[in-house]
């Protein structure tokens, strides 16, 4: 049989876990396909993923730093893609190159199936505007929450956001942009989507954002847990990292390339079990 070529494009990418993820996937579905990390200089993007196409690769996931330019690059894109700005997911069909993003719905698939927590009717927080909340923006939106709250350190930029949210909304839930200070109501499920956790701070959020209960989700995973969900905790808050959403994305690009969902659960418990060890 011949062996299907995919990867994912970064830099840095050696500590991916990507490769080991649809490694397993395939395994499981019995899949005839390889998957590399692929580091491409941080001029070098489009001519890798030429390189990787004439090489009759049939696709690739994208991460930091090259998300935009897989969005600049991409001959059709996903209504998703569209609306997040950014591609982390491409199909090379016939010589086109087909941008999807798959980060947004792998976040809500990890808190609607594997937290179990509905978004439906509930009372979001969105805390970032950047890249990933961006592409949060439309999966969240499709759930029909009751009402989605984005709050930034810069507010013009959460602003931003609110006017492409509700120029593509449909549901009418009631979306609005705050500054931390500003914060005064409570809420059913935080995400956060800032880069906070990564200097191990936190956004400067009131404790009487967190109603009881309260999901709180941080979309950095770590093998300890994140500055954000620990201030969480203190406030009764549940939490999730996003160690879910890593694997739930990949899981939609494999359905995407190879029409079969996998089974995540044993792929995250796998992570899950190897963090601290
Ligand atoms: P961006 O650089 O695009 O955006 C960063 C955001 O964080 C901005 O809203 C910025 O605010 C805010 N911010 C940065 N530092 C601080 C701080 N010290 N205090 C408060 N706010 C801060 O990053 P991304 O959107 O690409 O990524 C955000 C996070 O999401 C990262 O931790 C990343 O690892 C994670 N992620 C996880 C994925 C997964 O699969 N689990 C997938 C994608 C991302 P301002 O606008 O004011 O600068």
């Amino acid at each position: 049989l011949d062996l299907a070529h995919y990867c994912v494009f970064g830099n840095p990418i050696h500590h991916s876990k990507s490769p080991l993820i649809h490694a397993m996937f395939a395994k499981q579905t019995a899949q005839s396909m390889d998957y590399q990390a692929n580091l491409v200089p941080l001029d070098g993007f489009a001519a890798s993923v030429q390189q990787f196409m004439n090489a009759g690769g049939k696709g690739a996931n994208v991460t930091v730093p090259f998300k935009l330019e897989a969005y600049a690059l991409s001959d059709q894109l996903s209504a998703r893609a569209a609306m997040a700005g950014a591609v982390n997911t491409l199909t090379f069909s016939d010589g086109a190159i087909v941008g999807d993003n798959t980060d947004g719905i792998g976040l809500v698939c990890d808190i609607t199936k594997n937290a179990a927590t509905p978004i439906r009717g509930r009372r979001v927080l969105l805390l970032g505007a950047g890249g990933a909340a961006r592409g949060a923006l439309l999966p969240l939106l499709e759930e029909q929450p009751a009402s989605l709250m984005i709050a930034n350190r810069t507010l013009s930029k959460a602003l931003d956001l609110v006017q492409l949210a509700v120029s593509s909304d449909g549901s009418k839930c009631q979306i609005e942009a705050k500054t931390w200070e500003q914060l005064d109501s409570s809420f059913d499920l935080i995400i956060n989507a800032t880069s906070a956790s990564l200097q191990s701070e936190v956004p400067p959020i009131p404790a009487s954002v967190f109603a009881s209960p309260c999901l709180a989700y941080d979309m950095m995973y770590a093998d300890t847990q994140t500055s954000f969900n620990r201030y969480a905790q203190q406030y009764g808050a549940a939490t999730r990292d996003g160690l879910g959403m890593l694997i739930e994305q990949a899981a939609e690009a494999f359905f995407i390339w190879r029409g079969i969902r996998p089974d995540t659960k044993p792929v995250f418990d796998y992570f899950r079990s190897k963090e601290g060890a």
